[in-house]
């Protein structure tokens, strides 16, 4: 089911201070999609799920689902969150202690007053799927966290709601537990029609389980696309610098030749590859650490830097080398196994393709 929203507000009051959470957001999210807002705290993201849920007043706009407008101000609409036909998970799950599994997952259909014959069908077939078949007796505090969150995706699922929303569900597990639990939901997701709308703030997350991501600013959605878009080619540099580790220098425009383009910057004379951003004099080059090759010495060529290696943190993974290139300090990811000496002097070379040019 897509959901169409245009020029969506939302103010709060409070403390005699007014807060624009939602400033006029267009949104188009397309049926079947998982779909995450991302951004950083106070953004508005919970805000507009919120309005979308029927939980929250917008001041003005509208929000189509499919084909129902289920809010509209000019047209007088409110349809109440009951009759929207979305199942939602929130991050502290919201499951009911004193319940156990099945009663917990049988509870919407409870109340819309499904016979007993129906109710035990369908609470079947949905643990069946979130694979906690077996467990309807079980009390819901006995579970693992990342069993509780499951209870709480067959709860949202057991009503077959057109459109399912998720407020930062994984947000209290462990991270082990929290990259387990986000595969498995995207498992989950994937084999069903719905639309899913996630929130989050964490970055990994976001590129992890969505189809697209819509990256929110102070009310406003900055920039959507997929993951891959979004981290490789980003737009802006508010998006580029929040969707990962980036370094992010000034620069100006010199030239455009051989399909590529030449700018200047802190780091001297670089050759970009060609962006749409690049008609602008003034632009932001985006290096992202683990696209610096560092080089044993010191050497000469086209989009090579000489530096000196000033910290290395061993993080597992990789080394996170930071290089000082005159004044500029540039983060580099090395593969673990490189041998680098706090103090060396050492070379960066950039390939054209890995300098991405963002709107300044
Ligand atoms: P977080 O990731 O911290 O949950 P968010 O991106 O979801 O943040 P919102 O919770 O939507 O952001 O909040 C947007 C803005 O509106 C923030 O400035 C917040 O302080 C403010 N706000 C949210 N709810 C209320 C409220 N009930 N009363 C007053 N201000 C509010």
């Amino acid at each position: 089911m897509e959901i169409r929203i245009t020029g969506l507000t939302k103010h709060y009051v409070s403390e005699g201070r007014t807060v624009k959470a939602l400033d006029g957001v267009d949104l188009t999210i397309p049926a079947n999609h998982i779909f995450t807002l991302l951004g950083p705290s106070g953004c508005g993201k919970t805000t507009l799920l919120r309005c979308i849920v029927g939980l929250e007043t917008p001041d003005d706009g509208e929000i189509r689902i499919g084909d129902d407008i289920v809010w509209s101000r000019q047209k007088g609409i409110a349809v109440p969150t009951e009759q929207r036909g979305l199942g939602m998970v929130f991050q502290t799950y919201a499951i009911w202690p004193h319940m156990n599994v099945f009663d917990n997952v049988a509870y919407p259909l409870t109340v819309r007053g499904l016979s007993r014959a129906q109710i035990n069908a369908k609470v079947a077939e949905v643990l069946r799927f979130v694979q906690l078949d077996g467990l309807g007796h079980r009390p819901a505090t006995r579970l693992s966290g990342g069993q509780q969150q499951r209870v709480a995706l067959a709860r949202a699922l057991v009503a077959e709601p057109r459109v399912i929303l998720f407020d930062e569900p994984l947000s209290n597990l462990d991270a082990k537990l929290r990259e387990e639990t986000r595969k498995e939901l995207r498992r989950f997701l994937s084999q069903l029609d719905i639309t899913a709308i996630y929130v989050t703030h964490d970055r990994v997350e976001a590129l992890a389980l969505s189809d697209s991501i819509a990256v929110m600013r102070a009310g406003h959605i900055v920039e959507i696309g997929a993951p891959r878009k979004i981290y490789f080619a980003a737009e802006h540099r508010f998006v580029a610098d929040f969707i990962g580790r980036a370094n992010l220098i000034d620069a100006t425009v010199r030239s455009h030749a051989d399909g590529a383009t030449q700018i200047d910057c802190a780091l001297g004379s670089i050759r970009c590859a060609p962006s749409e951003h690049a008609q602008a004099s003034q632009v932001t080059l985006c290096l992202r650490p683990e696209f610096l090759q560092v080089l044993g010495g010191t050497l000469p060529g086209t989009n090579v830097l000489n530096g000196q290696i000033e910290s290395i943190d061993f993080v597992g993974e990789v080394n996170e080398a930071e290089i000082r290139v005159g004044e500029t300090l540039l983060l580099a990811r090395t593969a673990a196994d490189t041998e680098l000496v706090v103090g060396s002097q050492v070379s960066i070379a950039l390939a054209p393709e890995h300098c991405l040019l963002v709107a300044a």
